[in-house]
């Protein structure tokens, strides 16, 4: 019988059989569980990964940014789909938007719809998330390629041209960043590492140095300091004096 050699080779004469069995079963008792893992491993993997899901939950909890994170990727969409259900569809921008815009934004400016005298929302919601902005962008807001005046569609209006690069460097944003989820998740970090104040967000600073950048530009076009008579507006501290208006 080879198991009995087997046993003799393993056991001194004065042991027991049965405990000379169990003595090598423990032995083999690595390679066995290694060999059950292996056949069971299809039913023990999503064990395995919830393990190790509530083990991380448990030792890095986490952080208050991705928790601003995870809300404004839900909530940003939400909203903006909200907004988009309570607007008839947005206008293209005109030929004189087109042609100030174009230098700084490129195709974007094909690309965007306005809706103009918006209303625009103060609650920043998806499903039980809610949030408060404090002040947000107060007479316009972006979501991406959408854009929401509160004022009416008033041509040429500089004041509205500046508006509309303030909410293009937001659409801007939106696809350097990949899409409205994660501007929205990374729009929100931004907000609660400002201390929750909106002028401090870095994407709202962009925003305003773009302004002043596309100011800066426009008056190089339309020559700011040369007013023949008309009548111009210090604008925001800039030091810069655009016309009310730009005639073609
Ligand atoms: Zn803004």
């Amino acid at each position: 019988m080879p198991v009995l050699i087997q046993l003799s080779v393993w056991c001194k004469p004065k042991h027991l059989a049965i405990i000379c069995v169990m003595k090598k079963l423990f032995q083999l008792l690595p390679l066995a569980i290694f060999i059950a893992v292996l056949v069971a491993w299809p039913a023990l993997a999503p064990l395995f990964d919830s393990a190790q899901r509530t083990f991380q939950r448990f030792w890095s909890p986490a952080t208050d940014t991705q928790v601003w994170g995870d809300a404004g990727s839900a909530i940003l969409p939400a909203t903006a789909q909200m907004m988009a259900s309570r607007h008839p569809p947005g206008q293209a921008l005109d030929a004189l938007q087109k042609k100030y815009l174009r230098p700084m934004f490129g195709d974007l400016v094909d690309r965007v719809q306005v809706n103009y005298n918006a209303k625009l929302t103060d609650r920043w919601s998806s499903g039980d998330r809610k949030i408060h902005l404090g002040v947000v962008d107060s007479t316009a807001q972006a979501f991406c390629d959408r854009i929401y005046l509160q004022a009416s569609y008033q041509p040429g209006d500089t004041i509205q041209l500046v508006a509309l690069a303030h909410e293009l460097t937001h659409f801007q944003q939106c696809l350097q960043l990949g899409g409205i989820q994660n501007f929205g998740s990374r729009y929100f970090q931004a907000y609660y590492r400002a201390n929750q104040k909106y002028a401090d967000n870095q994407f709202e600073k962009e925003a305003r140095a773009k302004e002043r950048q596309f100011i800066t530009t426009l008056c190089q076009q339309i020559n700011c300091q040369n007013p023949h008579g008309r009548y111009y507006i210090n604008y925001r501290g800039t030091n810069t004096k655009l016309p009310i208006r730009i005639q073609e």
